[in-house]
């Protein structure tokens, strides 16, 4: 798992962020791994009351700066997909570094030890309970947009439900795919997840990862290679059908609208908790 990458450690004598101790919100930074100059991943303890479904989002943050007049802070949260599952002890989250965003250009530079904002409050429509019954199941991510289906692709019911798992994952450039990659390769790999999940259903996860900039292996983004046939093409699939089908999207609001598109000229339906259909949807991230 990536939790076992995760080993740098706070020097000692290292000023740590600003401690939120009087917050009851407050968890605790345990690892941090950085990906890129735009990506990161950081793991934090878990409220012992905190129950979420995989695929679920919470609001995460930092308090803000004290207000120049009154000197007072308040909470800066912003909504984050838990990237861990369900049953994990502790909370993942994979995370983008907007340089002059009000919450990244400070939360980027966190380090093991350091406390976080998180209110237990999980929500979202990534999850099973949306879905109907059926035999295969798309994953389709732009992004961050993986951290959703980083918790369901660790989630044993994902493969109890399904008899086929693919998971696609599009990024601009190469080291961009890394989360992705090694998400899978530790799913394969590590014994903990390989017994949680059972062998067997391990060979039902296919992964499809493309890159829209860098040259990769497989280049174009998703909504071209799903409109002309070569994901198909490639995968050794006939189509998506709803009898078959079921899809979950992530990513900015621009590729949900076109996959949303996509997936309805194949026939199938937006689901939501209260009525589960066959796909669902989320946002990766708004503007
Ligand atoms: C339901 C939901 C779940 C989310 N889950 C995640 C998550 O798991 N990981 C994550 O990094 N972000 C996630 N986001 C986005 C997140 O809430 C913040 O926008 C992000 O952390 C940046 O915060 P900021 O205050 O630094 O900048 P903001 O002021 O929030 O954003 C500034 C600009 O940066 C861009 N941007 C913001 N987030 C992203 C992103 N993830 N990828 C690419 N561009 C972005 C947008 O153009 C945005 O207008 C989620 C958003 C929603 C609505």
């Amino acid at each position: 798992m990536p939790r076992k990458d995760m080993t740098e450690q706070n020097p000692v004598n290292q000023v740590a962020a600003k401690p939120v101790p009087t917050l009851p919100d407050a968890q605790t930074v345990t690892a941090v791994r950085h990906y890129t100059d735009r990506l990161f991943s950081f793991r934090v303890t878990r409220p012992a009351s905190l129950r979420f479904r995989s695929g679920e989002f919470v609001m995460i943050g930092l308090m803000g700066d004290p207000d120049p007049k009154t000197g007072k802070q308040k909470p800066l949260l912003r909504a984050y997909s838990i990237a861990s599952p369900a049953w994990d002890d502790e909370l993942e989250f994979y995370s983008i570094k907007v340089q002059d965003g009000p919450l990244t250009s400070k939360l980027q530079h966190i380090q093991p030890g350091d406390q976080i904002i998180l209110r237990p409050k999980p929500v979202g429509t990534l999850v099973h309970d949306a879905l109907l019954p059926g035999k295969r199941l798309w994953f389709f991510a732009t992004g961050t947009g993986i951290a959703p289906f980083a918790s369901l692709l660790r989630e044993p019911e994902t493969y109890e439900r399904f008899d086929e798992v693919i998971i696609t994952h599009t990024t601009r450039d190469v080291a961009e795919l890394t989360y992705g990659r090694e998400l899978i390769e530790s799913i394969r790999s590590d014994e903990l997840l390989a017994e949680l999940i059972g062998e067997e259903n391990l060979a039902k996860l296919r992964y499809y990862p493309t890159t829209t900039r860098e040259q990769s292996p497989k280049m174009g983004r998703i909504t071209t290679l799903l409109e002309d046939g070569t994901l198909f093409e490639d995968l050794g699939i006939d189509g998506i059908a709803p009898d078959i089908d079921r899809a979950m999207v992530c990513g900015s609001i621009g590729l949900n609208t076109d996959l949303k598109r996509i997936l309805e000229s194949f026939g199938l339906q937006e689901g939501a908790n209260s009525d589960p259909k066959h796909y669902v949807v989320e946002k990766a991230f708004v503007g």
